[in-house]
């Protein structure tokens, strides 16, 4: 076989979309599965009118960095929402969701060889796209703080990436853990890519952006999307705010891949932007209220978890089973046929935890998931 790269050999398959992938051969066999594995929430979304969209605009490419009026909204509801002033023309690029802006944005910093940090647990993608841009992927360890992240910086660090609200912990940092994170930004002249793709999940409003703290944008990138605070995650819409230079090289990145987001979509949600938050923020409030009941409900089964308020998942410790994760999961799926996803798929240190998301079941489905992962643990103990 002629040559594949080794980049691609070498990464690995998403955990959370390897375990999916086997609840659709399940269902595909008429077995019904309890999924708790799916990144996203499902929400109560009615298809609106396209018929007064632009017409024909609507059928070819945009502007590269998005359709204009997007850009003014989406820096509108920054501004409203987060108070980060952001100019659509320089500051924001749209592209098609948030995992591939945060790939762009890596394409744009790294060289081969150089390293990016992140705390574990870490959502999926950001080792394996690191790796993919030729970059050194450095997890620190689970367990330690924000405060031991210096430890980890060599010369060869570029940027620190950050999950806020964290998925899998469901944490939100608060601003002085942001503000220690900008210091080692700027002491080292590093770049911190800010992942708030979970920004809504929240009723306590302890959600900064972290361009709020740095306004200029020096050091801090953000990324955000419509595929959860919108719930239409199959659209993939997401988009980077940031230094207007450091974006200019993100959008040759986006022109040379994808030219731009379906333009149809842009225009869509340029349309409907109010009504579609109107009909998924109570929908997210209700969720969010789910999430602190079954938390709840874990105290009084006694399943540990790492503490958090936001987003629908919960990274759930697995001790004293036996099992590794991995084994964990698919015992659950096999003999409970129960979808969670392994720990292990969050960084080496989390083998001890499975991450449980509650955004697609019913409350007593999830009830019911938990007590069955809590029932797992004892028999495996
Ligand atoms: N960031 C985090 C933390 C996520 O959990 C996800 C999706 O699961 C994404 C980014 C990607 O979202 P998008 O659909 O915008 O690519």
């Amino acid at each position: 076989m002629p040559q594949l790269s080794r980049v691609t050999i070498e990464a690995e398959q998403a955990m959370s979309i390897k375990y999916n992938t086997m609840v659709y051969d399940l269902q595909r066999r008429g077995q019904k599965v309890l999924v708790m594995s799916l990144g996203e929430a499902f929400f109560d979304i009615p298809l609106l009118p396209m018929d007064d969209l632009p017409y024909p605009a609507v059928n070819h490419y945009s502007h590269s960095r998005g359709v204009h009026e997007l850009r003014e909204k989406l820096c509108g509801y920054h501004q409203d929402e987060y108070g980060v002033s952001i100019d659509p023309d320089r500051e924001i690029v749209v592209t098609a969701g948030s995992k591939a802006a945060i790939h762009m944005t890596l394409m744009s910093i790294l060289n081969p060889g150089d390293e990016a940090l992140y705390p574990e647990p870490a959502w999926v993608s950001y080792p394996e796209q690191i790796k993919l841009c030729y970059g050194v992927p450095v997890g620190v360890p689970f367990g330690k703080s924000i405060h031991d992240f210096e430890a980890y910086i060599t010369p060869k660090t570029r940027a620190i990436i950050i999950n806020n609200p964290h998925n899998p912990r469901g944490y939100v940092y608060s601003e002085a853990e942001l503000e220690q994170v900008l210091a080692l930004a700027r002491k080292y002249d590093l770049w911190v890519l800010c992942d708030e793709a979970y920004s809504d999940f929240l009723i306590d409003g302890s959600f900064t952006s972290l361009a709020k703290l740095d306004p200029e944008k020096k050091h801090a990138v953000v990324f955000n999307s419509m595929s959860k605070n919108y719930g239409i995650s199959g659209w993939r819409i997401g988009y980077v705010i940031g230094d207007a230079n450091l974006l200019d090289n993100v959008l040759k990145v986006n022109q040379h891949l994808i030219t731009c987001p379906a333009t149809i979509l842009q225009y869509y949600l340029t349309r409907y932007f109010t009504d579609l938050l109107e009909i998924t923020k109570p929908q997210i409030r209700d969720l969010v209220c789910s999430r602190a009941r079954i938390a709840k409900y874990m105290d009084e089964i006694g399943l540990q978890y790492l503490p958090g308020s936001a987003t629908f998942y919960f990274f759930v410790s697995i001790e004293p089973s036996r099992l590794s994760s991995e084994e964990f999961c698919t015992k659950l799926l096999e003999e409970e046929q129960i979808c969670v996803v392994p720990g292990m798929g969050y960084g080496p240190s989390c083998d001890r935890f499975i991450r449980a998301s509650i955004g697609t079941a019913t409350l007593t489905d999830n009830m019911y998931g938990l007590r069955k992962v809590k029932e797992l643990i004892d028999k495996t103990r």
